[in-house]
């Protein structure tokens, strides 16, 4: 008898043929809406293995239905959605996808920051509803980014790519994570800094962190207030990071200029959530590594994971 998987999303075909040559497999086939809580709980009581996105809470609670349950394949770098702990207790091997998606999520951060910094999104908007009457000196004027100053908070895998972007721009580029980066320091002359003085000195601050315990709330109202007036604040890695109310009334005191977010405390961000009443906001619905090329390769890594995992070999990409 194959082992069981089960997928919580239809992700290409090809992919899928290549599970199902060595496994019995069931899918959630709705493309746009999330397996629900309960549907996942019924599916996981029999199978050796999972692929799922972070769209899923791979909880204790969930893990604890799956006495058969050898391997957690994420489709994602971040796992964050997943109790590691529980899962290391459990002997249940968890797997990302790191790598793959780093060119592709540093684009987009460096496209938000752009059409932040530029106010891109309200130009257009300008445009289209008919503001547009004449060319005017300080009409929807922006912040300059060649020869700004960007702080990186995490200078992993993206936040090194980041910085190899900016220094294309001519870019001052501080940094700030957990240990020091010697060699790519001197490579991209970048320059360490304690994340107090990163926040006051930078033009741009860009989040490169995972979400864990130490970074909930990174960013809340202390660290805004040391943001200068004229600064943006990007945040491409997760919602949480940032504590979305003080962001809210940073923004509409003025004490930061503008805000860039992929990510969200709640995805899908509710419609009426503050944040999206601000003119200086830009947000993108989590697509930073959104392109056809690196969604591919991550479905493939996530598979390879998983198959390898449940033929007893070592997975590419281990978490625990
Ligand atoms: P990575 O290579 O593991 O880099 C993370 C960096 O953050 C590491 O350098 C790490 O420091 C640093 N760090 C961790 N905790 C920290 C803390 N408390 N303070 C300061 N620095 C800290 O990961 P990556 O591949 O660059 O990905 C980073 C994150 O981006 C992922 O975890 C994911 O959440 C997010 N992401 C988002 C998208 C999207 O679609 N928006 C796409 C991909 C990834 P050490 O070097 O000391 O370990």
């Amino acid at each position: 008898m194959k082992p069981k998987v089960y997928i919580t999303r239809r992700v290409p075909d090809e992919i899928i043929v290549k599970i199902e040559k060595e496994f019995d497999i069931r899918i959630w086939d709705e493309t746009d809406v999330p397996v629900p809580r309960e549907v996942l709980e019924k599916e996981i009581v029999d199978v050796d293995g999972l692929f799922c996105l972070i769209t899923e809470t791979v909880d204790r609670e969930l893990l604890e239905k799956a006495p058969q349950l050898k391997v957690v394949s994420n489709m994602a770098v971040g796992y964050n959605n997943i109790d590691i702990k529980a899962a290391k207790e459990k002997g249940i091997t968890v797997t990302n996808t790191p790598g793959v998606l780093t060119e592709t999520t540093a684009d987009l951060t460096f496209a938000l920051l752009m059409a932040t910094a530029r106010r891109l999104i309200e130009s257009s908007d300008y445009l289209r509803e008919g503001s547009w009457k004449t060319w005017s000196p300080m009409q929807l004027t922006g912040q300059d980014i060649y020869g700004a100053t960007i702080g990186i908070i995490g200078m992993g895998r993206i936040g090194a790519a980041l910085a190899k972007r900016a220094k294309g721009f001519d870019m001052n580029v501080l940094y700030h994570n957990r240990s020091r980066k010697l060699s790519l320091e001197k490579d991209l002359n970048m320059k360490f800094v304690e994340l107090d003085s990163l926040l006051k000195e930078s033009d741009f601050v860009c989040i490169m962190t995972p979400y864990t315990p130490e970074t909930i709330d990174l960013i809340s109202a202390r660290e805004l207030s040391l943001m200068k007036k004229t600064s943006i604040l990007i945040n491409t890695a997760r919602g949480g990071i940032v504590n979305e109310e003080d962001l809210y009334h940073a923004l509409k005191r003025g004490e930061i200029w503008a805000a860039g977010l992929d990510v969200f405390e709640q995805e899908p961000i509710s419609l009426d959530h503050p944040l999206l009443t601000l003119p200086n906001v830009v947000t993108v619905p989590h697509i930073g590594s959104a392109s056809i090329k690196t969604r591919m390769k991550m479905a493939e890594l996530a598979a390879e994971n998983l198959l390898l995992a449940l033929k007893n070999q070592t997975p590419k990409h281990v978490v625990v």
